[in-house]
């Protein structure tokens, strides 16, 4: 398992709560893999993270929160806009993607 590049503790990222934990990769797909080496990804507790994907209040805003804070994080622990790019290809935090 990667380091996560967002929490340096075992806590759900929402909640702080530190049981019930599921780990959840902020990006899927063809990016998850990116996602795991890149250390992108939360501890997130069970009923949040399942509340999270089903859109369901008050997570329904989280999944996309978390993308700018996965770029915000890979960029303050010295990651680069332009491997971020090659790598997620998408810019989460405005401004010029480069
Ligand atoms: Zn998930």
């Amino acid at each position: 398992m990667s380091d996560s590049v967002m929490q340096d503790r075992r806590e759900c990222y929402a909640t702080r709560a530190t049981v019930g934990l599921d780990r959840h990769h902020v990006f899927k797909a063809s990016r998850r893999k990116a996602s795991e080496e890149m250390g992108l990804w939360v501890w997130l507790r069970h009923d949040v993270h399942m509340a999270m994907h089903d859109h369901r209040p008050p997570w329904e805003a989280l999944e996309e929160a978390l993308k700018a804070a996965a770029q915000r994080a890979w960029e303050e622990s010295g990651g680069t806009r332009a491997e971020w790019m090659r790598r997620i290809g998408a810019n989460y935090l405005g401004g010029d993607a480069e």
